[in-house]
């Protein structure tokens, strides 16, 4: 008998606003529809195992079926079905407490009401004119049923005949939605939602290539991976496995250095495989790779805000049935299930890391340029990441030596600690261009960091901070004796006007150089000391870098370049230099400076030692020493 009635009571309110404010979202209507066959197919398994269920099962898939012509998407599955009352209770009722209010500050988020609700079957509306379900429950002498609705508040439900168990539902495509009955639509979507679901999913018949054409076959064109790898045994699976899982998740990329197969059960559900992927410099290119999953259906694949930041740079998948998956991104921030998630991740990492790294110290110094990134970027964003990532985080010096924080701590303190006992770390950020500094150091028989990746300036900040009575600086800041001063230095015995001479001198001989000032300084190094030097103030330069990295700090950035041009004041050829001009006038000083070959051979060659040799000066400078030989 026909029955006729109104579906739940503020059902007048869902609908215009699935069928109006849903837009964005629309896709979704095919995840929730398939997923519930799945469910359905699921539970019917479980009762087979139970003994509840007696039949046989047969062959389980779910169907998704287009019929262009008549302008339908059928999916079917032969799981437990509904009896009337179940329709009735499941899809009738849409039992729910205070939905005006809710409705009404989540009308624009699609899966908010979909998930708040459980209204997934609903989401069917947001593309159909009409739908209907034909279904028999698995309960022996269960009568098939039809239930129909055109998107108004009316439905009917009226007996039917269908041979088998299970659920057709059956979409009747409205005329703004007609791309979803395009093949290579519904195909994408299900690849996107449905690819790893545990049910098999047919999607038509498979192809093949005959005669130059593309025909059918007779077989099922099964679209999903049921058995996904983070859904089996870590034990059973060898390294091949995980390396091809991740060429099939992302075609042509680099293989990746190492992955973390996670598997927890308490106190809460999480699996999944994280890959540590080849980051070679830009942070940006490699985000947002990492895929959601609930139960094995897709959710979504930008995952900011759920995981930690720096773990966006891994690829791979997470599945969890206990993140709330069907809500808004900002809901998911602030959930405590979802933060319990992010941290239990930043634990399995840095523990996975140490493992590696205790385990196999060869193998993670030979990937540690490509694990840098990564891990110099967690402990610089993540304060907890950083208390673990501390024991293994290495620091490579010139000679490409690796060393942990400690280990390098012992080899410099007895020779890097300065008079008032502060640990003295240096660095170079770029092996060539610093040569002769790092050499220099080298020579007093100091060790020499190479900082030269993409967040070094910043680590070597943050470090900084977070070691004891220390500073980091850079090989170039000063000279060595000053960056690490072991005793009060000597003074410098000039007066003003043989100070402003030298500096005059030494001025007038130095090539125009964009956006950089240079300062004299003088300094009473031993004879032996270099001549000439050029520095750069570690602070200064620090900050300029930084600004280049991020926005608001532009004053730094603006600021020329200043480099000192420190003269030691006890080196013979200066000594000379001193006593040639210290009665001279200052107008005086440029002609001599210029008819000098010392100062000017003196200044190239700091500017040479220094990588700021460059276009005419340069050529000058190698046309004076050709002629000279
Ligand atoms: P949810 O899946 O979140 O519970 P839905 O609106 O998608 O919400 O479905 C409501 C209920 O309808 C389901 O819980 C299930 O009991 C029933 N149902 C939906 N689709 C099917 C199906 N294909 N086979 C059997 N039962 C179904």
């Amino acid at each position: 008998m026909e029955k006729k009635g109104t579906i739940g009571v503020t059902t007048e309110n869902i609908f215009p606003i699935i069928k109006k404010f849903l837009y964005s979202d629309h896709e979704i209507f095919l995840r929730e529809l398939v997923s519930n066959a799945v469910d359905a197919t699921q539970k019917l398994k479980t009762y087979a195992s139970l003994g509840e269920f007696k039949g046989e099962l047969g062959n389980v898939s779910v169907c998704v079926k287009l019929d262009k012509e008549n302008g339908t998407i059928t999916i079917s599955d032969k799981g437990i079905g509904m009896t009337s009352e179940e329709i009735d209770k499941y899809i009738n009722q849409i039992a729910f407490s205070s939905a005006n209010e809710f409705l009404d500050k989540y009308k624009n988020d699609a899966n908010s009401i979909i998930g708040h609700f459980g209204l997934g079957f609903y989401s069917s509306f947001m593309v159909s004119k009409k739908v209907e379900i034909i279904t028999k429950s698995f309960k022996e002498g269960s009568e098939a049923v039809k239930w129909s609705c055109d998107g108004s508040p009316e439905y009917s439900l009226e007996p039917t005949t269908k041979e088998e168990r299970g659920t057709d539902i059956i979409l009747y495509i409205d005329e703004e939605n007609k791309n979803f009955l395009e093949k290579v639509e519904i195909e994408k979507l299900l690849k996107k939602y449905c690819r790893f679901l545990p049910v098999p999913i047919v999607f038509g018949k498979k192809t093949e290539w005959k005669d130059g054409k593309s025909e059918e076959t007779d077989e099922d064109n099964i679209i999903n991976d049921t058995n996904p790898l983070w859904t089996r045994k870590p034990a059973e699976l060898k390294d091949e496995d995980y390396k091809k899982f991740y060429q099939d998740l992302y075609p042509f990329s680099d293989e990746p250095m190492f992955w973390i197969h996670l598997n927890v059960d308490y106190p809460f559900k999480l699996t999944g495989i994280l890959y540590f992927p080849q980051v070679k410099s830009n942070v940006d290119l490699n985000r947002n790779k990492i895929q959601l999953y609930s139960n094995q259906v897709f959710v979504t694949d930008s995952v900011e805000g759920i995981v930690p930041e720096f773990l966006t740079l891994m690829h791979g998948v997470l599945d969890s049935p206990d993140i709330p998956l069907n809500v808004s991104r900002s809901y998911l921030q602030s959930d405590q299930n979802v933060k319990k998630i992010s941290n239990h991740i930043t634990k399995k990492v840095a523990d996975r890391l140490e493992e590696i790294f205790k385990a196999d110290r060869t193998q993670f110094e030979e990937k540690w340029d490509n694990l840098k990134l990564f891990i110099e970027y967690g402990m610089l964003t993540d304060e907890k990441f950083y208390e673990r990532a501390r024991k293994f985080c290495l620091l490579k010096n010139s000679d490409n030596k690796a060393f942990t924080f400690e280990e390098y701590k012992t080899l410099i303190s007895a020779n890097q600690t300065d008079k008032d006992g502060n640990l003295v770390y240096l660095y170079a950020n770029n092996r060539e261009e610093q040569f002769s500094y790092i050499n220099t150091a080298r020579d007093k028989g100091y060790d020499v960091i190479l900082f030269d990746g993409q967040l070094d300036v910043h680590m070597a900040g943050m470090l900084e901070q977070k070691f004891e009575k220390s500073r980091f600086v850079r090989v170039d800041s000063d000279t060595i004796d000053n960056l690490i001063q072991k005793e009060d230095s000597k003074e410098v015995a000039l007066s003003d006007k043989q100070k402003e001479n030298l500096s005059e001198a030494f001025k007038s001989q130095l090539p125009k150089i964009d956006k950089t000032e240079f300062t004299v300084d003088y300094k009473a190094l031993s004879e032996k000391d270099q001549p000439i030097q050029i520095t750069q103030n570690e602070f200064m330069r620090r900050m300029k870098e930084m600004s280049a990295m991020q926005t608001g700090m532009g004053f730094y950035g603006e600021m020329p370049n200043n480099y000192n041009l420190v003269l030691n004041v006890e080196h013979p050829l200066v000594k000379k230099i001193i006593s040639d001009i210290e009665d001279k006038d200052k107008e005086n000083i440029d002609a001599y400076a210029g008819e000098n070959s010392n100062i000017r051979q003196l200044v190239d060659l700091a500017l040479l030692s220094n990588g700021m040799l460059k276009g005419e000066a340069l050529n000058n400078f190698i046309k004076r020493n050709m002629n000279s030989l």
